[in-house]
């Protein structure tokens, strides 16, 4: 920051609490900035906005971002959100948090968040392992991959996020990584016009935990991988956009998914409406 000119997101941006906690190389930075720009694309006003997480490095994100945000306990960010949303539905409430906290600890809660289309913008940052606390493999590790609990390579296979996300009953469902901004930026900016459950998957780097034990010496040489293998096919096959970093088939990124089905708030409404007029 330039002394005494402040920082050009400072509409956005807690400046104060810079320099951040994040590894030199990490991609949650980036994340933080496509989500920022698009809440400045957005127009929302900053009171209706509600950030929310749970525990890990991407769940430190929210605390950066000039609005209400809360931090909450770990896997449990849809329940708080869910309960935050039924209470008062005029907000914009976004959930930006690992795979560890979204789909390990928290793996129940999304899906019933999703199948019940409650009206939540789910921000994923994907790094493939329990990066805060040592680098553990999870349910979003492929298999194969070296972590610290897996040093042989990872025996099991990894969940694909979007596939689930669909199936389970999101209305929107797309997939980028930390090297492709600006198609992160629109699609977080459309997630703020959907209604439904929207799901936004970012592939991240993680250097010091999954980087340096699956041949990326940096985030330079993952970001080089992502560049190389990543296909973009907005109308893929979702069953076949499982990640591997073997290099024997692309990783699918896209804008794949968006259909408008009721709410879980439209339906309740009816219902509420329904019952007053019976009476
Ligand atoms: S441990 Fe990994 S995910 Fe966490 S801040 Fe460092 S680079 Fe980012």
């Amino acid at each position: 920051m330039i002394q005494g000119k402040g920082h050009p997101k400072d509409a956005f941006l807690r400046s104060e609490r810079l320099p951040h906690i994040w590894c030199p190389g990490c991609g949650i930075g980036i994340v933080l900035n496509a989500y920022l720009n698009a809440l400045a694309l957005s127009g929302i006003p900053r009171e209706e906005v509600v950030l929310i997480s749970g525990i890990g490095c991407t769940a430190r994100l929210p605390g950066y971002a000039n609005a209400d945000s809360y931090h909450t306990t770990h896997g449990r960010s849809i329940a708080f959100a869910t309960g935050m949303k039924i209470a008062n539905p005029k907000l914009h409430i976004s959930l930006i948090s690992g795979d560890g906290d979204l789909f390990n600890i928290g793996g129940n809660h999304i899906m019933h968040a999703a199948r019940r289309n409650i009206d939540l913008n789910v921000i994923c940052v994907n790094n493939f392992n329990y990066g805060m606390t040592g680098g553990q493999h999870g349910s979003t590790t492929p298999a194969g991959s070296v972590t610290a609990s897996s040093p042989y390579g990872n025996l099991e296979q990894s969940f694909n996020l979007p596939y689930m996300m669909k199936a389970m009953g999101a209305s929107y469902v797309s997939r980028w990584t930390a090297l492709h901004v600006r198609q992160l930026t629109r699609s977080i900016a459309k997630s703020f016009t959907v209604r439904g459950f929207s799901f936004i998957e970012v592939l991240s780097v993680c250097p010091p935990n999954f980087g340096k034990d699956n041949g990326f010496a940096d985030a330079y040489a993952q970001m080089q991988y992502f560049r190389e293998h990543c296909e973009i096919d907005n109308n893929a096959d979702l069953h076949n956009a499982g990640v591997t970093f073997s290099g024997d088939r692309p990783i699918i990124l896209g804008d794949f998914y968006h259909k408008t089905r009721p709410t879980f708030h439209d339906i309740e409404r009816e219902i509420i409406e329904r019952v007053r007029v019976d009476r």
